[in-house]
């Protein structure tokens, strides 16, 4: 008898053939053990493999398993997005396919769930198996990213959580779409927990974040909670400002008091470069929101799904 669904955990997969069938078997166990009535909703990210196909077959024999298929691939945050959006569990996990987040931990979250807590995020005390780069520089940014921003994000967590219906469906008002969903739930605020964990390496393939896709990531992140950027090429602006002027002041001096002006030319070639670096970087710091104005203001519908398994229609809560 199928009761009402408590636990829906989200999985975002992209190019994941080697890993859904292994995540799957793993979460089953973990969630079969809570003993109480779950689904388990994987995003299909536009993936060009099997991965699709192999979702298709475990969702035949197991109608706990449902299926979300994008059109394309519209990047993590939107998959993971799409899963709570279709979601109907009074607690909603996202997790990775790959598991570096080990679907054992689910349960101690369920634990602090049923203690009143609406948010409880795994706070990675370890990484194993990433690069020497991959781990310095998210190192660095949840660093940076709290040094520029207001809100409360906690330093190295990552989307591997639950939270709870009301949390998921305050969510679903956010409507931004260059999203940093971690960040969005913090800013929701509610009460919010941490529980710890050792984060494996991949089960198998590699990673989906190529350098380019943690660069937008960053951006985003950085982008949508905070105006330093901006505030930074005003500063910069002013402090050189200033120093051109006392060197006008100079200038004008050796122009109309001796007679060195002619000489000079490595100077005013490093100062018309130094200048123009700035400049360029700052209006590069400007473009990067207004592309993001740009696309708020196309207000396109954040993803396009193709087709869905196992979902029945009191699910579709599409935005
Ligand atoms: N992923 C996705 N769409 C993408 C990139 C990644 O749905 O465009 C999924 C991927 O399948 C995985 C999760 O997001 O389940 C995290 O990606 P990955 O493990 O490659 O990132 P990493 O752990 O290396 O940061
Ligand atoms: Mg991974």
């Amino acid at each position: 008898m199928p009761g009402e669904i408590v636990y829906s955990v989200v999985v975002p997969v992209f190019n994941e053939e080697e890993v859904v069938l292994e995540s799957y078997k793993r979460l089953k166990t973990v969630m079969d053990g809570l003993g109480e009535p779950y689904e388990i909703i994987f995003v299909n990210d536009g993936s060009k493999d099997r991965t699709a196909y192999i979702i298709n077959e475990i969702c035949e024999t197991d109608k706990n398993v449902k299926l979300i298929d994008f059109s394309r691939n519209f990047g993590h945050q939107i998959a993971i997005t799409a899963g709570m959006d279709y979601s109907s569990g009074k607690a909603v996990v996202v997790i990775d396919a790959d598991l570096q987040d080990p679907p054992e931990l689910i349960p101690r979250m369920a634990e602090k769930w049923k203690e009143g807590y609406d948010v409880v995020y795994g706070k990675r005390i370890q990484r194993k198996g990433e690069t020497f780069f991959k781990k310095f520089t998210a190192k660095l940014f949840y660093r940076f990213l709290r040094t520029m921003t207001e809100v409360d994000i906690p330093v190295d967590t990552g989307d591997f959580r639950l939270i709870d219906r009301k949390v998921c469906d305050a969510l679903k008002s956010i409507n931004e779409r260059n999203r940093y969903v971690r960040g969005l739930i913090s800013w929701l605020g509610f009460k919010q927990i941490g529980v710890e964990f050792v984060r494996d390496k991949r089960f198998a393939g590699e990673t989906k974040y190529p350098l380019k896709k943690m660069m937008k990531f960053a951006f985003d992140a950085i982008t949508s909670f905070s105006y330093k950027p901006l505030k930074l090429a005003s500063y910069t602006g002013l402090l050189l400002s200033f120093f051109s002027f006392i060197y006008l002041l100079v200038v004008l001096y050796q122009k109309l008091f001796t007679d060195k002006t002619i000489q000079g030319w490595a100077s005013t070639m490093a100062v018309s470069l130094f200048f123009n670096g700035i400049v360029l970087i700052m209006l590069g710091i400007i473009g990067e929101y207004i592309g993001r104005i740009y696309d708020e203001a196309k207000g396109r519908p954040l993803y396009i799904v193709r087709q869905t398994r196992n979902m029945d229609d009191a699910n579709r809560k599409p935005r």
